[in-house]
């Protein structure tokens, strides 16, 4: 008989494994789906196979990663329940998932979903009322059980038909986490995550440039918010230059490489070619200064900085030279490094 298919909400963390450990249990062929965005799980794109086989090797978990960036940065613009205590959209980001997942059910040949919620765990997304909101908004009502804390809910699709047996499900509740590393023990897993690490919607300073960003005097203006953009926005230092100009800086080699590979041509690239310092952007110069003043206003602060944030100029020199690509064309800007006092109030957050 063919085994009855499952698929699991998989955050990664301990409460996602644990969940789909206890399904796998019950002879449930388990596909545990990851979703990535910029703001959690990225870093998984760098290297899917390799993030399976890990996951695979530690746990006994099959996972499919999927990404849902695009849709989630249009749902940053107006998440219909609001924002959690940074700029975390919780319910909205559960309901998307969830009804993609569901979608995913007849892709996959699946019957049913699964979650690592813990009743009361979180104060915005696992209290009861909201998880039934979330269930009812993305259309998984019955089809989704919460094997932690299944015995705390109403019965389920899989429980009814037998799938499962809700006898050996669990009845966890509230903030405490040793049931969960008790029962990790039980699985022979040591290793796993720290809780509540991962999601930058929901760090306290990394959140309030993503909000920046969606807010109405957006260093982005009317542009649409990209991928690249969020990514850039998490890294270096971050600037706003007088006359509204959005600058990064690069703390270091790594920094400076993931600039020059995110940016895009509407961006300037600046760097010192022949001593050594950061790579500086300056985010879509090309349609945002239509004034050829502006605009090299502009690339002055912007080079300025990348000498301030570059090695001290040798003596005697007290100007260095700023390579500066846009659009795939190239030229130099001598620039001293500017004063600490001048761009003291352009950091932005
Ligand atoms: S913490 Fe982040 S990933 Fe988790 S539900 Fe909230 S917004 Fe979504």
């Amino acid at each position: 008989m063919k085994k009855i298919k499952a698929l699991a909400l998989f955050s990664g963390g301990l409460d996602s494994i644990l969940a789909s450990r206890l399904i796998i249990d019950q002879g449930i062929d388990v596909l545990a789906i990851q979703f990535v965005t910029p703001f959690f799980n990225y870093a998984v794109l760098d290297d899917v196979q390799g993030h399976q086989d890990r996951i695979y090797r530690k746990y006994g978990i099959r996972v499919l990663v999927e990404d849902i960036s695009e849709g989630y940065l249009r749902l940053l613009h107006n998440p219909a329940h609001g924002f959690g205590k940074n700029f975390n959209p919780c319910i909205d980001c559960k309901i998307m998932m969830f009804a993609r997942a569901k979608e995913m059910l007849a892709e996959q040949g699946a019957s049913f979903l699964i979650s690592g919620e813990v009743l009361g765990q979180r104060p915005m997304s696992q209290r009861r009322d909201t998880m039934n909101l979330i269930e009812r908004d993305s259309g998984t009502r019955s089809l989704l059980l919460r094997p932690l804390c299944a015995q705390l809910m109403n019965e389920t699709v899989p429980e009814l038909e037998g799938w499962v047996d809700r006898s050996k499900l669990l009845r966890m509740s509230g903030r405490g986490r040793s049931a969960q590393i008790a029962l990790a023990r039980e699985f022979g897993i040591t290793d796993f995550p720290a809780p509540a690490g991962g999601c930058v919607l929901a760090d306290p300073i990394l959140s309030r440039r993503i909000k920046q960003l969606y807010s109405d005097d957006s260093v982005l203006q009317s542009v649409e918010i990209t991928v690249a953009d969020i990514r850039m926005l998490l890294l270096g230092r971050q600037f706003v230059l007088p006359g509204g100009g959005w600058l990064i800086i690069g703390r270091d080699e790594r920094e400076n490489n993931s600039l020059t590979a995110l940016a895009d041509p509407e961006d300037a690239v600046l760097l010192m070619e022949d001593w050594p310092g950061p790579v500086g952007v300056l985010k879509k110069t090309g349609n945002r200064y239509p004034d050829e003043k502006k605009l090299a206003m502009a690339l002055a602060f912007a080079a300025s900085l990348v000498v301030r944030y570059g090695k001290k100029l040798p003596a005697g020199s007290e100007q260095g030279e700023v390579t500066c690509t846009l659009r795939g064309a190239r030229h130099l800007i001598p620039a001293g490094p500017l004063a600490d006092d001048t761009f003291r109030n352009w950091a932005m957050l």
